[in-house]
């Protein structure tokens, strides 16, 4: 008697013969799985201050955080001076040759276009150097001990730098290292990275380049993930992998933050002959650049975890030989249950094709052996789009209506507690999962569906392989294993249990793979792109899909009340987690209440026009938050009033003049030859500054070539009446000097002063904020400019 061959599958790849046992085995083990991803992922607890004087210890670290981060201490300012002395003191302290190297730097990277001209600081880096027994090079801990001027920055960066200086404290009482150590305290990162470009240009202890460790943070909470490299890392990599006690990276976070318009001081060392790696922790980015980046609240977890690597690395780098560091290649790499996995970036493309082979193959022996027709698998092909499309759109509907409902979070990185409503989204991506899975299955088939799901993880292998090779592990690995899976599952007795340890064995490969990135990418780029984290979610749940199948009673097979039945268990998963994703969202909306401690964010500053009278208020929120429209009524376009604020279109409205006065203009010579004008002039601050700016009405005179402060700057032509600009930050009460040299075009040439500072409490009209209304982290709001032209 001849069996009648399979429906085109009832059941993916396993059809265990106790499936209630098989199913409830299956997701605990994945289960197990992810929580020791979670695991692997959190911070470790933070040592006290009396912990033996090797190790590093948050609680004495911490101590240092208190003092850096005691006050608000933008470059250039008082409370900044404070700081520094506090550094040189600490580092002498400890024997260490130290010293502040003084300069004029101009920026690292491509800052410019937003700050309206060349910029340049002055500068204050603290260096202080351990001496190696035997150097083969010098390895450089950097961080940054300025803050921006909305707030105190007890993460941003007192966390890097009372990390280094603990660092520093536990190197110098154990045995010499045989490199050169060398601690590197930057100014006025948060201005232009100055600091940072001016020691790696022109210091004499930068002169032969070396290893760079930058330590930073972007929030307060959350794992240290090293995050960015030089290229060809693939040596440094793997004594990240062996040195780093919590080795969190991935080659991936190197592709993000590359598309990010994010920089760091490492930005700095980048462009010159060093290499390295970029650290920082990043949740709770709510308070970045904010008032409440205060020491209390910060995560002393994080703290422990970043100087745990710092000393690490410090400590293997200071043994090993720097002399060729860079490897021919960049490697993949990334964490695996508190380890790190790396292979040759070279492999990607080989990997990611022997993947589409792999479920190529797959998808002709499950034709051949019935499971499916060529038609369901390339419906289940097509149909694998929807979910892929439709969760990512969700989770940005979601996020659209939560806005709407609480619109302060438009100018927040993220919110307070996102926990919630990260949820909520991992919830709904499961939603869509479920309810595309339970409407197709008995259609399509569950092994033409499962094969939909690793054919498109397959797919974005390649793709990922050939434009962001660092994140095509993420798809290709699971898609590899998954058709492994299937192969193994073929082999076996279906009804037998290795198809179900096979299946689970690569649905737990996928939990590990995937599961961090979605963990990490919501608060990476935050909840308003949460459907960044929707998308890996969703890819996760499709490498799954033979585990899900096993929740799901039979696919055929039943007739009449059974079926009903069947297809009613079939819609209880996407229920489920629709209701989750409702209550989740819901809970977040309770919990994360905008209050005084949680306060909703505002920006607004106050620019004056010394000649004219006229003073204005201004925002950069694009939707005024009920606080700032008490200012602003309406669209404003400030570049040919205040060229030094930028740009950009801002809201603004009228405010009453305050008695302040615009920087002086001093001519200190002017020379003509031909038809060129040499212009030697002085912008002196008339009150305590943090910029200066000074812009030439390039309608009035073409500049050749300028210079300021001593240093040459270039001469690209802006946009608009204000054509050329320099931008200052940090300057001396004696004002700095310009050099222009430029062609007229007949008459006086118009060149318009600017300088800022920042609080406006004293400002005419200005009432101080109620309690539940707070500052946005910017680099702008709280600013204080007053402008003027002068006619030379
Ligand atoms: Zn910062």
């Amino acid at each position: 008697m001849g069996v009648p061959p399979t429906r085109p599958a009832d059941r993916a790849f396993a059809r265990p013969r106790r499936r209630p046992t098989a199913a409830v085995a299956a997701t605990v083990a994945l289960l197990a799985v992810g929580a020791g991803v979670l695991v692997g992922l959190s911070t470790p607890a933070p040592h006290p201050a009396d912990a033996p004087e090797g190790e590093f210890s948050a609680g004495r670290a911490f101590r240092n955080v208190e003092v850096i981060a005691a006050e608000p201490h933008v470059a250039g300012s008082a409370a900044n001076d404070r700081v520094r002395e506090h550094l040189v003191g600490t580092l002498r302290g400890l024997g260490l040759q130290t010293e502040v190297q003084d300069a004029v730097a101009p920026e690292a990277g491509q800052l410019s276009g937003a700050a309206g001209g060349a910029t340049l600081a002055r500068v204050r880096n603290v260096v202080a150097r351990l001496p190696g027994t035997d150097p083969t090079g010098k390895v450089f801990l950097v961080s940054h001990y300025d803050s921006v001027q909305t707030g105190p920055g007890g993460n941003d960066d007192a966390a890097g730098t009372s990390a280094i200086l603990e660092v520093a404290r536990a190197l110098s009482t154990g045995p010499r290292p045989r490199n050169d150590i060398v601690f590197v305290l930057t100014d006025a990162e948060e201005a232009c990275l100055c600091g940072a470009a001016g020691f790696a240009a022109d210091h004499p202890l930068a002169r032969d380049g070396g290893v760079v460790l930058n330590l930073e943070a972007r929030g307060s909470t959350g794992p240290v993930i090293m995050f960015e490299t030089s290229r060809n890392n693939a040596k440094l990599v793997e004594i990240f992998g062996r040195a780093a006690p919590h080795p969190v990276g991935t080659s991936f976070a190197v592709e993000i933050y590359r598309a990010l318009p994010n920089d760091t001081d490492f930005t700095a060392f980048l462009d010159r002959r060093f290499v390295g790696l970029n650290s920082a922790y990043i949740d709770g980015g709510a308070i970045y650049h904010t008032p409440l980046d205060v020491p209390a609240r910060m995560d002393r977890g994080s703290l422990q975890m970043h100087g745990d690597n710092a000393l690490g690395l410090a400590r293997e780098f200071g043994r090993t030989d720097l002399g060729d560091l860079r490897a021919g290649h960049d490697d993949t790499y990334f964490p695996v249950l508190g380890g790190l996995v790396r292979y040759p970036g070279w492999l990607t493309l080989p990997l990611a094709v022997a993947a589409l082979l792999a479920v190529g193959a797959l998808g002709w022996l499950l034709r051949r052996r019935g499971r499916a027709t060529a038609g369901t698998l390339a419906a289940g092909f097509g149909l694998t789009l929807v979910p892929v499309v439709v969760a990512p759109l969700g989770a940005w509907l979601l996020w659209t209506a939560i806005t709407t409902i609480r619109p302060g979070y438009a100018e927040l990185l993220d919110p307070y507690r996102p926990v919630w409503y990260r949820l909520a989204v991992v919830a709904l991506s499961a939603a869509v999962l479920f309810c595309w899975y339970a409407l197709l299955r008995r259609r399509v088939g569950p092994a033409a569906l499962a094969f939909g799901g690793l054919a498109w993880l397959a797919v974005f292998g390649v793709l990922l392989a050939v434009a962001v090779p660092g994140g095509a592990y993420l798809t290709t690995l699971p898609a590899l294993a998954g058709a492994f899976a299937g192969f193994a599952a073929l082999a076996t007795r279906r009804d037998g249990p290795w198809p179900v340890v096979a299946v689970t064995l690569a649905a737990a490969v996928a939990v590990v793979i995937l599961l961090p990135p979605v963990v990490l990418l919501f608060p990476a780029l935050g909840m308003g792109m949460g459907a960044v984290a929707a998308l890996v979610a969703v890819l996760l749940g499709l490498a799954v899909l033979p585990v899900v199948d096993l929740l799901h009673p039979r696919a055929g097979g039943q007739r009449g009340l059974l079926a009903l039945r069947a297809r009613r268990l079939g819609a209880l998963p996407a229920a489920a987690a629709a209701l989750a994703a409702v209550v989740l969202a819901g809970v977040g909306l309770a919990v994360d209440r905008f209050d005084a401690a949680h306060p909703v964010p505002t920006h607004l500053m106050y620019a004056l026009d010394a000649g004219t009278g006229k003073a204005a208020w201004l925002t950069r929120e694009e939707k005024p938050q009920p606080w700032t429209d008490g200012y602003v009524d309406g669209t404003v376009s400030i570049a040919d009033d205040f060229p030094g604020l930028g740009t950009t279109e801002l809201r603004g409205g009228p405010a009453t003049a305050a008695p302040l006065p615009a920087p002086k203009l001093d001519l200190l010579s002017d020379s003509r030859s031909g038809d060129q004008r040499v212009l030697r002039v002085r912008v002196v601050p008339q009150r305590q500054v943090r910029l200066l700016t000074l812009h030439v009405d390039t309608g009035t005179a073409t500049v050749r070539s300028a210079s300021v402060a001593g240093r040459d700057v270039p001469v690209e032509p802006g946009d608009g009446r204000w054509g050329f600009g320099v931008v200052f930050h940090a300057p001396p009460p004696e004002g700095v000097e310009v050099t222009l040299t430029l062609v007229p075009r007949g008459g006086a040439v118009s060149v318009r002063a600017m300088d800022a500072s920042d609080g406006l409490s004293g400002v005419p009209g200005f009432r101080p904020r109620p309690k539940g209304v707070g500052v946005v982290g910017s680099h702008s709001s709280e600013m204080l400019a007053v402008a003027r032209t002068y006619p030379l």
